[in-house]
């Protein structure tokens, strides 16, 4: 586990709860759509304000940000609504500039999460600075490298700091425009229990039909906000059109949300789900034992092979396995992906079991 003694978002000076929504346009356009948009999302259950300055954009040539005169809008706008505000810094440069222009709380990008040189610069710019920092995931799906950047803005004695899951580029991947890998911040809170983590359902939808049933998702793996874009006229928008809202939109899905406890004091419920608890532990010790006893045979085959001189490896088998065990689990309401990616890792299992075997003299 590591070692980060964080600041609950709650103490962070800014008249934060235990759930924080964050909502504002992708990118700050005019000065108008700023504050339309600001005064529109103001009206529902958002606490923090959000505008692109700067944009990180895949291709030059795409609208890049207005650049630093949007931060006078954002922080007018902000003040209208009396609201923290919030915007992406990815160098020294929009460090300076924003902490010039009263921005609140700062986040850093995906895409410069990747870089730890440019994580540090800006961690360094931040040296004795007391500002709340969140940090998106990086865009490939690297746990430790989220972390280290977190860990470059604690050890420049930042302890304000959350987490934004945005989901991660894959190659292939349609649904999502970032799929979003839900076992990564997952991951996350265990090793930095103390973490908020706050979902950005609009980078991992990339439209606007699957806002709700993500949104919805991360409250029901206990996330601690959610961040959504909005935009007042979202067709028109300069960047992201596709995946932002109208305010009323996004009032009407924060009000769709149901919030679910973390635990209950009802000792019924205790003892049922402890009850059934038992079974899964029980269930869960059987499959490592077959598992173990699948490993034995899988090595009986192994000396077999080896006295035979046949290759550890037989596609056709291998094939034959994994078509024959997806569609015996699809009879019965697996998925197809997550019983292809358990029997890889199952046979590689067995591979490394009879690669010993074959090795030994
Ligand atoms: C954004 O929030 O508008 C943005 C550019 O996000 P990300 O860094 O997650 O791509
Ligand atoms: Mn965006």
């Amino acid at each position: 586990m590591e070692n980060l003694t964080l600041t609950p978002m709650q103490e962070w000076g800014l008249g934060l709860g235990n759930r924080v929504n964050i909502s504002g346009p992708c990118s700050a356009e005019t000065p108008e759509q700023v504050l339309e948009t600001v005064k529109g999302v103001a009206k529902h259950d958002v606490h923090i304000i959000r505008a692109g300055i700067w944009k990180p954009r895949t291709r030059p040539n795409s609208f890049e940000g207005v650049g630093s005169v949007g931060l006078k809008w954002l922080k007018e706008a902000g003040k209208e609504v009396g609201k923290p505000v919030c915007c992406e810094v990815a160098n020294v440069k929009h460090v300076y500039e924003a902490l010039r222009g009263g921005i609140d709380i700062l986040w850093i990008g995906a895409r410069t999460t990747t870089n730890p040189f440019a994580v540090q610069e800006i961690a360094d710019a931040l040296d004795g600075v007391d500002i709340p920092v969140m940090v998106k995931n990086p865009v490939n799906p690297d746990l430790n490298l989220w972390i280290g950047a977190m860990e470059r803005l604690y050890k420049k004695g930042i302890s304000k700091i959350a987490a934004i899951h945005r989901g991660f580029s894959v190659h292939g991947e349609k649904k999502y425009r970032n799929t979003p890998m839900w076992q990564i911040p997952i991951e996350l809170k265990r090793r930095i229990p103390g973490m908020p983590i706050i979902c950005d359902p609009s980078h991992i939808s990339g439209n606007r039909v699957l806002l709700q049933p993500v949104s919805q998702k991360a409250m029901d793996l206990d996330f601690d906000g959610l961040m959504l874009e909005s935009h007042i006229t979202p067709d028109k928008a300069l960047s992201d059109a596709k995946q932002q809202v109208t305010p009323e939109r996004l009032g009407e899905i924060l009000e769709s949300l149901t919030y679910r406890n973390l635990t209950t004091d009802n000792p019924e419920f205790k003892s049922h789900l402890q009850h059934l608890r038992d079974e899964i532990d029980e269930l869960d010790h059987n499959l490592i034992d077959q598992l173990v006893k699948r490993m034995s045979i899988a090595r009986e085959i192994g000396v077999f092979k080896k006295e035979n001189n046949i290759t550890i490896l037989q596609p056709g088998r291998w094939e034959e396995i994994i078509s024959d065990r997806v569609n015996y689990g699809r009879d019965q309401g697996l998925s197809d992906d997550i019983l292809g990616e358990i029997l890889k890792l199952i046979h590689q299992e067995s591979i490394r079991h009879q690669t010993k075997v074959m090795n030994e003299q």
